[in-house]
């Protein structure tokens, strides 16, 4: 994907009132992030481990979701992503749950996507982070990209509502 400054990436999100996107924590280490190894740009609060972020492009236009990780309770765990098919042992996969945009959210609508704890999806794609597991599909990378972009492009949909 297209590098993005912090200003781009403040200005993308959808489910945030002004003040929490004021606050929010955006990487400081942007421009070493391995931009063409992106499909999209994911990260954890470092001091807050219950959020997450993801911005993503959709349709042209750039889309940033606030996101809740809800805490590991052990016993029923999914270990596959829902947005890049990578299988995790352990804890790899956690239950996201984004508030949706506008009325709906305000409301207490959400949506929810179990989806890979450290959001590096593009990474284990392209064999550049290691999953523990490796499952081997026949389809080529292209294909594997296009997938996960359209899974996240239906999960932002949602959000959007
Ligand atoms: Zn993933």
């Amino acid at each position: 994907m297209t590098p993005l400054t912090e200003s781009a990436i403040r200005a993308a999100f959808v489910n945030c009132t002004k003040g929490e996107v004021t606050r929010l924590a955006v990487p400081n280490d942007l421009p070493e992030r391995p931009w063409s190894d992106l499909d999209f740009l994911g990260w954890r609060d470092p001091g807050a481990p219950e959020r997450a972020y993801l911005v993503a492009e959709s349709a042209g236009e750039l889309v940033g979701v606030a996101l809740r990780v809800a805490s590991q309770t052990g016993r029923v765990r999914r270990s596959m992503c829902s947005l890049c098919l990578t299988t995790h042992t352990g804890d790899g996969v956690s239950l996201m749950t984004a508030r949706k945009a506008g009325r709906e959210g305000r409301q207490g609508n959400s949506v929810g996507a179990y989806i890979c704890t450290d959001l590096a999806c593009s990474l284990y794609l392209r064999g550049k982070r290691n999953a523990g597991r490796r499952i081997d599909e026949s389809i080529t990378l292209t294909e594997k990209v296009e997938r996960t972009t359209s899974h996240l492009a239906a999960f932002l949909a949602k959000v959007v509502g």
